[in-house]
């Protein structure tokens, strides 16, 4: 037999049950043939045979990002970046240059604003952005997307005059009487919906997310879902036009209205599994509540900072059983969006419930996020088998804001050495474009818990690289019901795989971050090589 493509020289991390290391591989076709040593895998060779040696560089499976948002990750792109801004200020002249290539009348969009690192200290005003325009309607983002601050001629246009009540699950908050422009969770939602980007844009915005998702070396993503009830259409276009070239298991649910959007699927009578290789109905979907850093999370306690606040919920317990309830009958993976202890309590019950009514093995439920998540809490994850879906790298990006909003609960906060204790399987999702999409930086935050002032946020839920590797690969496949075909280097699977830039299991910790991915292979295809020194 001839192997199309032999790796030799190696740290093949197989990620298999024993999480062995070996020498080399080779895969042919779309296929992984051989495992082995260096020997081994050469036999397998012929004529046409192409051998790459890795000089010790890592080869792993391809990534999992197991919660991702490509849409709104590509879209970004197109928008103005206030990550990259230090102040109001700097943001509004980025928005003003934007406003001279935008006709009249059309949307001006930004993203990433967070008040904790401006310079001024304080949230967005539509008064800041009637300075930019008050031709244009003008929507900025917070960094979490669960907050928004727009101008006076977007308030207009939605038809929000000053009386307006807030929505359910949301707040349009207010000064002295006075609409400030700033949006909470639904209210932000519904009018993100209403600012929505075209079909095309959306397209360019997948095409753009794939593209620099396989930079860092991933294969398949979770998609967690858009704004609008169009968004699995756009995704499933985007597959079969291979401008999204990953495997996508995609979260059955929606930013706005996500019970609404899970009824439809019900009655649609399709279910989790649908699909190929390529794309994949997963879970239904809903939300609980808010953002961990805006805060909005719900959480048991007050937050620390301010007695008065404990967060929003999205749903009562009553609606999410039902919603949910309703979907595990019909025979879906169900999974909602769960920061705080209180809501992350409240999905375990409505697990507990809807198994209870009807039983069933094997159904992988989830937890999308499970942010703070006490020992009380682990113990009844355990027992029904839930999977979490935890996101390490918000620590980097919002641990210092979390000792301040949840105090010694930052210990409880993505508790992944205890998932690991507890025997509970978590797969790591970035929540791109919340924080970065790559897997080293994921890795390095679930290994390290510093967050980017260098603190360390609850030093007792560090994991070894080891566990992060798994969470990354065979725990992300294990999510979605696909272990048999991907997520580890074994014969038989799908020849996705990632080559770094140097060896992930001796590096030492702090250094992880300077690990670049050198190749990504998926379906047997170099889809991704870096300039300087591609393997190929
Ligand atoms: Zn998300």
């Amino acid at each position: 037999m001839s192997a199309a493509m032999l790796f030799i020289n190696g740290e093949v991390v197989t990620v298999d049950s024993e999480f062995s290391v070996r020498e080399a591989v080779a895969i042919e076709e779309n296929k992984i043939i051989a495992v082995g040593t260096n020997e081994e895998i050469l036999a397998q060779g012929s004529e046409g045979s192409t051998i790459i040696n890795l000089e010790g560089r890592s080869i792993l499976p391809g990534f999992i990002d197991a919660h991702a948002h490509l849409e709104l990750y590509g879209t970004n792109k197109l928008g103005v970046n206030g990550k990259e801004a230090g102040s109001i200020k700097e943001l509004l002249v980025k928005l003003k240059e934007k406003v001279k290539t935008t006709p009249a009348g059309e949307w001006i969009r930004g993203w990433g604003y967070n008040q904790n690192h401006y310079e001024e200290g304080r949230h967005l005003t539509r008064w800041d952005l009637d300075q930019v325009s008050t031709d244009h309607p003008i929507i900025v983002v917070r960094t979490c997307g669960h907050i928004s601050c727009v101008n006076s001629k977007a308030l207009e246009l939605a038809g929000i005059d000053p009386q307006a009540e807030d929505p359910n699950g949301g707040k349009y908050v207010r000064e002295n009487g006075e609409m400030t422009g700033l949006l909470m969770e639904s209210a932000h939602m519904n009018m993100f919906l209403f600012a929505n980007y075209s079909k095309e844009e959306v397209q360019q915005g997948l095409a753009l997310a794939s593209e620099d998702y396989l930079e860092k070396g991933i294969t398949s993503v979770h998609d967690a879902g858009g704004y609008g009830p169009d968004h699995i259409r756009f995704l499933q276009e985007a597959v079969s036009a291979r401008r999204i070239k990953q495997r996508i298991y995609a979260l059955y649910g929606s930013l706005h209205d996500s019970p609404g959007m899970v009824a439809k699927g019900l009655e649609s009578g399709i279910r989790t599994g649908l699909g190929d290789d390529w794309m994949k109905i997963g879970p239904a979907k809903v939300f609980i509540d808010g953002s961990s850093s805006g805060p909005t999370a719900k959480t048991r306690e007050p937050y620390t900072n301010n007695p008065d606040d404990s967060g929003i919920l999205y749903l009562n317990k009553q609606q999410l059983n039902e919603s949910l309830g309703k979907a595990h009958k019909d025979g879906w993976q169900i999974t909602a969006h769960a920061i705080g202890d209180e809501a992350v309590e409240m999905m375990i019950e409505a697990i507990r419930t809807a198994l209870e009514v009807e039983p069933r093995q094997d159904h992988r439920h989830r937890i999308e996020h499970s942010g703070i998540t006490p020992p009380d809490l682990l113990q009844r994850m355990k027992d029904l088998e839930v999977i979490p879906i935890p996101n390490p790298a918000f620590i980097y990006e919002f641990g210092d804001g979390y000792i301040r909003d949840y105090g010694g609960r930052v210990n409880s906060i993505f508790p992944l050495r205890s998932f690991s204790e507890y025997g509970v399987p978590f797969a790591i999702g970035s929540d791109s474009p919340i924080t970065s999409v790559d897997p080293i930086h994921g890795i390095y935050t679930a290994v390290t818990r510093r967050s980017n002032s260098g603190n360390i946020i609850g030093a007792g839920q560090r994991i070894t690289v080891q566990e992060a590797i798994k969470a990354y690969t065979w725990n992300g496949a294990y999510a979605s019901f696909e272990e048999h075909v991907k997520g580890s280097i074994e014969p038989g699977k799908l020849a996705d795989l990632v080559i770094l830039n140097g060896s992930i299991l001796t590096c030492e910790l702090d250094r992880l971050r300077e690990l670049k991915v050198e190749c990504t292979i998926l379906d047997g295809e170099i889809e991704y090589a870096a300039k300087k020194e591609g393997v190929t």
